[in-house]
């Protein structure tokens, strides 16, 4: 599943192959990829044609390009598989490719392919954000918290709110009122870098600790943005779901059995929400119960 340095990347790509470009046509070749425009698929289709696409812009694992006349948006989520490419008009069409969207300058389309359908398009209106209200966010994101990346991000109550939780510390790094952007993947990384384990009770940590967490969270993020960055190419405006996946350079998460990075003792892999833990014993220690 793609998480906030993959997002990022495709938002990236997104600000440098479309923003500024003007919707000539929308083909929408499979409902279920705008089923969350309520207004349907031939609405979405029609809104969008004579609109330039504003700067590509990001919450958490959500994307979004302001429509020229900026009260609404072109608002996306890659769910499990979802990519956004950047194909040559001619060029064959995806198997799973469900929406089109073709440009008056006729240069490259911007393809919506999603093999599990759980990703999708809508057009949204735009509102001012609860804690900046100069800056608008489409509404159905409106509640998501800011990343740790984004420079609005306020850090002293973050850590404020973060210590009132009643939960593990994984637990509340993947509450996306809290804090967005950081998946499973990453809550296992920062954990690993900062040497605690997901299931410490905040409250018991301190704030210099939950600072340093925070800090490690920002070089996990940061790293793995730049090494999105790098399999960039023009072709797809997403790194290949697959690919980069593989270039991810991880210490604990998907290692079990494998040596600790840092002291060599077996990563150990617990059963966490329906998912997966990954941690070295030695470096992050249990809570005692
Ligand atoms: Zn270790």
């Amino acid at each position: 599943m793609p998480e906030l340095p993959e997002v990022e990347t495709v938002r990236d790509g997104l600000e440098k192959w479309v923003s500024g470009r003007v919707v000539a046509s929308v083909d929408v070749r499979h409902p279920r990829s705008v089923r969350r425009h309520l207004a349907g698929s031939a609405d979405f289709a029609s809104r969008l044609p004579g609109r330039g696409l504003g700067i590509a812009q990001r919450r958490g694992k959500y994307l979004w390009l302001p429509l020229d006349d900026a009260d609404e948006a072109l608002l996306a989520h890659l769910g499990m598989s979802g990519q956004l490419l950047l194909r040559a008009v001619a060029e064959p069409e995806e198997r799973h490719l469900h929406v089109r969207i073709r440009f008056a300058d006729d240069g490259p389309e911007l393809r919506f392919v999603d093999q599990r359908t759980f990703g999708g398009l809508l057009i949204d209106e735009l509102v001012p954000t609860p804690d900046q209200p100069g800056d608008l966010v489409p509404s159905l994101i409106a509640h998501i918290a800011r990343d740790p990346l984004d420079p609005a991000f306020d850090e002293d109550d973050f850590l404020t709110r973060l210590r009132g939780r009643r939960s593990g510390v994984k637990r509340a790094l993947l509450d996306q009122s809290l804090v967005s952007g950081i998946g499973n993947i990453y809550a296992d990384e920062s954990l690993w870098r900062a040497r605690l384990h997901g299931a410490r009770p905040t409250a018991a940590l301190s704030r210099p600790r939950l600072r340093g967490l925070l800090s490690d969270v920002r070089v996990v993020l940061a790293e793995a943005i730049g090494a999105g960055g790098t399999s960039f190419d023009a072709l797809y405006v997403n790194v290949n779901g697959q690919s980069g996946y593989f270039s991810r350079t991880l210490a604990v998460y998907g290692r079990a059995g494998l040596p600790c990075l840092r002291c060599g003792t077996a990563v150990r892999r617990v059963a966490f929400m329906n998912r997966s833990s990954y941690f070295c014993p030695r470096c992050q220690r249990p809570p005692r119960l």
